[in-house]
């Protein structure tokens, strides 16, 4: 709404300031610095360029990969150029690879976190965070089906980089009480390792002092649009879910369809999501805020399986190099980058900034 108001009333302003010279320096100021914050107001832009950008020239961003480090080194270009301090954190883990004959063996993997901050006035931190690996094969038998060289990873997870860089574009302007991270996670895919590095490497009073961390993997297969806290804080103290609480209550306002899960596989309790890089932040006690679209009331009601699109064999796309790709998806779901992007954003924008101490514009 505001971003249209903008948009009618600018060229009125720059119309009106040619034909008032005596008025034309401050009115054409004042046009112009609106103008500037709507068109950082206009959202899902940079996360609908983004996500396609990632997906597609940045295809097999495998961890431990040149293409990985290529997609690292991007996204601390994108980070710089909005302003932010950023830092790259070199890991070495490793992960169990299945030969063809079942024997396991442990590779080493060499992969990066990008992080961009934004600083605040306090100590207080919220983390925001998307991987932007994709799946490496884990398997002898998954080579040539599962992951690899050709898979471009839109949903999972270009789409979560392409909201990352949104929000931290959103925000580039906006003065915050509070510090903010945008960190972009690698070698999620081999068992949330960047995202574990990045807590090892928090002290205590690092975990105590952040508010809130959010992350956003796997925007656009899914029917619906979710939000839910972690399983471990909720467990421990309700109080850990008023992040999703405000989510959906910011999605309920702007009359956007969000739900979280229902909880009907127990293994899940309502209200929790899973199997994403909050997980790390979740165990070790920090709130999260797990951001996903998927189904969690079809197939075995875990989530896995993500829509009813009979154009989506298994209803999943998950790590499917013909299936989680611009292409495929944009035609079996078109405009569906641009309602996510755009409703993704309506809500983690003002919620971010929120959790950060600062004023919504
Ligand atoms: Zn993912």
């Amino acid at each position: 709404m505001w971003s249209c108001f903008l948009a009618i009333t600018c060229p009125l302003a720059k119309e009106f300031a040619m034909h008032r010279p005596l008025f034309r320096l401050s009115v054409l100021a004042l046009a112009l610095g609106v103008c500037g914050s709507a068109m950082a107001a206009t959202h899902g832009e940079v996360a609908a360029r983004e996500m396609r950008h990632v997906a597609t020239a940045f295809k097999g961003r495998m961890a431990g990969t040149e293409t990985e480090q290529a997609t690292a080194a991007y996204l601390a270009k994108a980070f710089k150029k909005m302003g932010y301090q950023v830092g790259e954190q070199p890991f070495t883990s490793s992960f169990e690879y299945e030969k063809a004959d079942k024997s396991k063996v442990k590779r080493e993997v060499k992969s990066i976190n990008v992080i961009a901050t934004k600083p605040g006035m306090d100590g207080k931190v919220v983390i925001v965070g998307a991987h932007f690996d994709s799946r490496t094969p884990k398997k002898d038998s998954d080579i040539g089906k599962i992951g690899g060289p050709k898979l471009e990873g839109l949903d999972d997870n270009a789409s979560g980089v392409g909201m990352l860089l949104e929000i931290a574009d959103q925000l580039k302007k906006t003065k915050t009480q509070h510090t903010i991270k945008f960190v972009a996670f690698g070698a999620e895919e081999l068992g949330l390792l960047g995202s574990k590095d990045y807590v090892a490497r928090m002290s205590d009073s690092d975990k105590q002092n952040v508010i809130a961390m959010v992350n956003m993997d796997s925007l656009i297969t899914g029917d619906k649009m979710y939000f839910h806290a972690g399983k471990e804080t909720v467990a421990k103290d309700a109080k850990a879910g008023f992040v999703r609480d405000r989510a959906l209550a910011i999605a309920k306002k702007l009359g956007i369809a969000a739900d979280t899960n229902p909880g009907l596989d127990k293994e899940y309790p309502k209200g929790t999501g899973c199997c994403s890089d909050q997980e790390s932040f979740d165990e070790a006690g920090m709130p999260v805020l797990a951001v996903e679209a998927t189904n969690w009331e079809i197939g075995d009601k875990d989530g896995y399986e993500q829509t009813t699109n009979k154009a989506i064999k298994d209803g999943m796309s998950w790590h499917r190099p013909d299936v989680d790709n611009v292409k495929n998806l944009e035609t079996i779901f078109p405009q569906r980058v641009e309602q996510r992007s755009r409703d993704f954003s309506r809500i983690l924008t003002p919620l971010v900034i929120e959790l950060a101490g600062g004023k919504a514009k």
